[in-house]
């Protein structure tokens, strides 16, 4: 059954993520209610309603899942108790399995790994000497990532060509939390699938981005991506098998490297709409953003088509100062979050420039 239009959809997590989600629910006529300790946030200047409160606040949780039909959200660290909590109430999509998969980098690669999908070898690190045992086994490469909470390159150490030993402290350097070893992937570029799934199992597939990191963090998605279409089509074939496997609603974003020979490895999912699918909104007709609410609404889902060739490039920190220049090209699409205060590295906005289909 589908959400009556007036409908009000709880979203956790107020950014901008939350913020372009209230925009297509509103076009479909949805309310939204957004729980975010931060006031003021993006999200909530767009949104009906916003609880102020921590994510995993009992009280507040219980008033979003009183007010809201069903509930998502815009980030993958949403707290698998509150969404768990939240699930006896009121549907959550994503499905909360999917959080736990893709909140510990171990559960991750275990999981894609049983389903028949490739990624970089791995070993759980818990101290010193599991670290220097396994970066034997990769020849004295590889990057050690903490295995919860990372994002955007954040906790992550890269070693070449390391000799054995002189290892000590490096766990406790990084934390002292549960650390993943993986051996260093040596891609020919970066790529992501966009795709949802609906409640009634279909599945709409974006085109492979490809996408350019700089410091840790997203610069540019770039499309068509430079990969054979037998590459795109395992990529979308891969992004289809893991939403089915997990009994998925909602949008989904699968991150691979791609190697010298066309094939793929997985790199990392996110739960949620993705920075690597805001292209979708200049160059296709319905964004990942209104599949996204299609999908959690129990509508039927989009036509994933892309009608231009584009690049979305990220506005991070000063790169705002861009922003007049930007205005006066024809064919870009300018996506403002409306953070008052630049900082470096925080993303501020994006901007879209299509051109015909090569
Ligand atoms: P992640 O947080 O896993 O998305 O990693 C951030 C970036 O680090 C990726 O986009 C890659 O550019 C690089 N990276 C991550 N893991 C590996 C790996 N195993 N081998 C080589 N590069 C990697």
């Amino acid at each position: 059954m589908s959400l009556a239009a007036g409908s009000t959809i709880g979203i956790i997590g107020g950014g901008q993520l939350g913020r372009m989600l209230a925009i297509a629910a509103a076009r479909l006529d949805y309310r939204i209610a957004v729980l975010e300790p931060q006031p003021d946030c993006p999200a909530a200047q767009l949104a009906n309603r916003q609880i102020v409160a921590a994510y995993d606040d009992p009280a507040a949780l219980s008033e979003l899942a009183a007010a809201s039909a069903v509930v998502t959200y815009e980030f993958e660290n949403v707290p698998l108790s509150a969404a768990e909590s939240l699930a006896a109430h009121v549907p959550v999509y994503p499905p909360a399995r999917a959080l736990e998969v893709a909140q510990d980098r171990v559960t991750e690669k275990n999981f894609l790994n049983g389903i028949g999908i490739a990624t970089a070898q791995f070993h759980p690190i818990d101290n010193d000497d599991q670290l220097t045992a396994a970066l034997k086994t990769f020849g004295g490469s590889g990057v050690l990532k903490t295995r919860r909470m990372g994002y955007d390159g954040k906790g992550q150490r890269v070693f070449r060509n390391m000799e054995a030993g002189g290892f000590a402290g490096t766990c406790e350097a990084m934390g002292g939390v549960p650390l993943i070893l993986e051996s260093l992937v040596a891609f020919e570029r970066e790529i992501s699938v966009i795709a949802a799934r609906g409640v009634d199992g279909s599945v709409a597939a974006y085109d492979p981005a490809e996408n350019v990191h700089r410091e840790g963090i997203l610069r540019t998605s770039t499309l068509p991506a430079a990969i054979g279409s037998g590459t795109a089509d395992a990529a979308k074939a891969a992004a289809s098998k893991i939403l089915a496997a997990l009994d998925y609603v909602g949008v989904i974003g699968v991150e691979f490297f791609v190697l010298a020979d066309g094939s793929l490895l997985a790199n990392e999912l996110a739960p949620r709409v993705h920075n690597s699918g805001h292209w979708t909104e200049a160059a296709c007709v319905v964004s990942q953003f209104e599949q996204h609410i299609r999908a959690v609404a129990g509508l039927p889902l989009g036509n994933p088509a892309r009608h231009f060739d584009c690049v979305m490039e990220n506005l991070i920190g000063d790169d705002m100062l861009k922003v007049p220049a930007l205005l006066a090209e024809p064919d870009l699409m300018l996506h403002l979050y409306g953070k008052a205060e630049s900082r470096p590295g925080r993303k501020m906005g994006h901007f879209t420039r299509i051109s015909r289909r090569s």
